[in-house]
């Protein structure tokens, strides 16, 4: 679906090339970080440094979602900047790919106290502005990073044990993408059975970025899937 004028993998867009993303999305995208620093939806407000919006191309065609920020991340304001991130951006490398080609995001975008897990009014919350995200950098392929992510985004209460690497077609706000569902990097770092399977999963984004994807059928119904699990459902495995 993207045109051909999108990033692909391995390449680096520079700011001069003409992009399917129209540039007043990029502004709307700065300013809806801008609108949700401030945010005080939920009780996460109180104990962060600042809020972590996410990061990244603004027209990347592949966009990762985790779950909340860290310690890490709470200070720099930066998602996946500890261990985990260092991973991810292993990961990413060994596909053609830079940190800089795609978007990274969170589930949530304030560190929850202790990274204790995130709680389900926290996420009804917070699920907007993820949304809100998806429109506006309209990624060909949606990597949820995870549990939380991918039960949020894919609308079924499966595990990430059984439906990582199985890629799903979706709508998330007006479009349609791939949900590509993985493995957590912070949960691959000391499980090298773990990492295994993720560097296999990740071995299948190039070819997932070059599929196309089916046109979505009804966008003003899109803007949370459908079938999407009660919140207490969410768990991290
Ligand atoms: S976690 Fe989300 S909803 Fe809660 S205060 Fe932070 S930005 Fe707002």
């Amino acid at each position: 679906m993207a045109g051909p004028d999108r990033q692909r993998p391995g390449r680096v867009v520079d700011s001069r090339s003409v992009s399917a993303v129209p540039v007043e999305h990029v502004d709307e995208l700065r300013a809806y970080a801008e609108s949700a620093a401030g945010c005080t939806r939920c009780r996460l407000a109180q104990g962060r440094t600042q809020v972590v919006f996410g990061a990244g191309n603004p027209h990347a065609e592949l966009m990762f979602v985790g779950e909340a920020p860290g310690f890490h991340e709470d200070k720099q304001g930066l998602p996946f900047v500890g261990q985990a991130g260092k991973l991810l951006e292993k990961l990413l490398n060994g596909v053609g790919l830079q940190r800089s080609d795609v978007y990274i995001a969170n589930v949530l975008k304030c560190r929850p106290p202790g990274n204790r897990d995130p709680q389900p009014d926290e996420i009804e919350a917070c699920e907007s502005h993820l949304f809100r995200q998806i429109e506006l950098i309209e990624p060909t392929v949606v990597a949820t990073l995870g549990n939380f992510a991918t039960k949020l985004l894919s609308g079924r209460p499966l595990g990430i044990t059984r439906v990582h690497g199985q890629e799903q077609e979706t709508t998330l706000g007006s479009r349609s993408v791939l949900l590509y569902p993985l493995y957590h990097p912070a949960a691959a770092l000391y499980t090298p059975a773990m990492l295994k399977v993720l560097e296999s999963d990740f071995a299948r984004i190039p070819e997932l970025l070059g599929r196309s994807v089916a046109p979505q059928l009804e966008p003003e119904l899109a803007l949370v899937p459908s079938a999407a699990p009660p919140a207490e459902q969410l768990g991290l495995f």
